[in-house]
């Protein structure tokens, strides 16, 4: 068996490292210089996103001997709408760095690789087909399962984030929730340091059927920002992402060819997590390969969380800024804390379950 993984992002690390421990060794192709080449990111793990799992860091350790170290535990979620807050107290996940940091989730797994990983490949998924006997597809992105129409693309997202400098609590993400800047999407704040923090707007491009123009959201989000932590930030470096699919493969596997990560669908339409998930599907293609289950079986919560998850988005979408303020009304206090944080069910099912019926009538009649 001869396996070439394509892209040495999580995905990929995860199914190359997970192969090295059963004994194969994998040949892992990436296009870019170096591993994690791309801007520095900072981003989320929520355990109330990976339920029943509550802690990722320590499942990917105990369940799979991936070690990660994540920048600080989230102990205070705030959610803000243009008239309301929420504030939810207590452990709530992780906050980790992306990208070309030595601390990045993609540099510290590619530590825990052995094998050489191939930079600059310009090899084409049809000249791994011909020298490899299975291929892993972890590019992060759905091109090539859109090309062999694999990827059923359900919206684009348009993502503009910046790293700013100013005072911060590392223990504290911030979510913003007004259609104003972001329609339909969302904001927020994830800090890297005391002194520095990710800011990020996402929202759908064409929600309206209109393809806004970014920098007056921007402009009103960062304004927004400012305003909340009642400081100037300075903005030290920035990234925008057009076109960012969302969707899911109709198949995981395709001959002997496997679909990992954001090429599986792990992003989740509401609020765009994907990490874990990403990972996941990394270990159940290796497990696959390596005879230890079926990666159609082991992927079907993550395909179900991802079906979950469109439901709310949609809802969420058809939503105005006064609808914003009574769920961040909500969220505040006993309802956060239950939905959140201690409870042990998934809010995305539930939520799914409950505006399945709703998202039928308003989406299906204006589809
Ligand atoms: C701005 C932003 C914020 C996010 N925030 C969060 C968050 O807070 N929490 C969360 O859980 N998720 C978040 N996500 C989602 C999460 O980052 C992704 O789901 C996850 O990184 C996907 O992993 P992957 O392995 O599929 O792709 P990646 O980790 O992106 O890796 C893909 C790799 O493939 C390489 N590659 C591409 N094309 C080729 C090719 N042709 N040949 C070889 N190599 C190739 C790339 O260079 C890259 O190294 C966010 C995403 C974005 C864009």
């Amino acid at each position: 068996m001869d396996i070439a993984i394509m892209g040495a992002g999580l995905s990929g690390l995860a199914c190359a490292i997970t192969l090295e421990q059963h004994g194969v060794t994998p040949h892992v192709y990436e296009n870019r210089s170096r591993v994690g080449d791309r801007f520095v990111s900072a981003e989320v793990l929520f355990s109330f996103i990976s339920r029943p799992v509550k802690d990722c860091i320590e499942y990917l350790s105990e369940q799979f001997h991936l070690y990660l170290q994540p920048l600080a535990s989230v102990q205070n979620l705030l959610i803000y709408s243009p008239n309301a807050a929420a504030s939810i107290d207590g452990y709530l996940g992780f906050t980790n760095l992306r990208g070309r940091e030595q601390e990045s989730f993609e540099a510290q797994l590619s530590r825990q690789l052995k094998t050489p990983i191939t930079l600059n490949s310009q090899k084409s998924y049809e000249q791994l087909l011909r020298e490899y006997t299975h291929i892993v597809m972890a590019t992060g992105d759905a091109d090539y399962g859109v090309k062999t129409n694999n990827f059923r693309k359900d919206f684009t997202v348009c993502i503009k984030g910046a790293m700013v400098e100013g005072s911060f609590d590392r223990n504290t993400v911030r979510a913003w929730l007004n259609y104003d800047a972001s329609p339909g999407g969302y904001g927020y704040l994830i800090p890297i340091s005391e002194q520095k923090a990710n800011i990020v707007i996402a929202y759908s491009e064409h929600r309206t059927g209109v393809v806004r123009q970014m920098e007056p959201s921007w402009d009103l989000f960062k304004g927004l920002v400012e305003k909340e932590l009642g400081q100037t930030l300075r903005v030290t470096d920035h990234f925008e992402i057009s076109q960012y699919a969302v969707g899911i493969c109709n198949e995981g596997r395709i001959g002997n060819t496997f679909f990992v990560g954001n090429c599986f669908g792990c992003i989740m339409p509401y609020l765009g997590f994907g990490q874990f998930a990403s990972i996941l599907t990394g270990v159940y293609a290796a497990y696959d390969l390596l005879g230890l289950g079926k990666y159609e079986e082991l992927t079907a919560a993550i395909r179900q969380s991802y079906e979950n998850s469109l439901v709310l988005r949609r809802s969420m979408e058809q939503l105005t800024n006064k609808d914003l303020d009574l769920v961040v009304g909500f969220l505040d206090g006993y309802w956060g804390d239950k939905l959140l944080k201690t409870s042990r069910f998934d809010p995305f099912k539930v939520a799914s379950y409950l505006l399945r019926p709703y998202v039928k009538l308003k989406v299906g009649a204006t589809s």
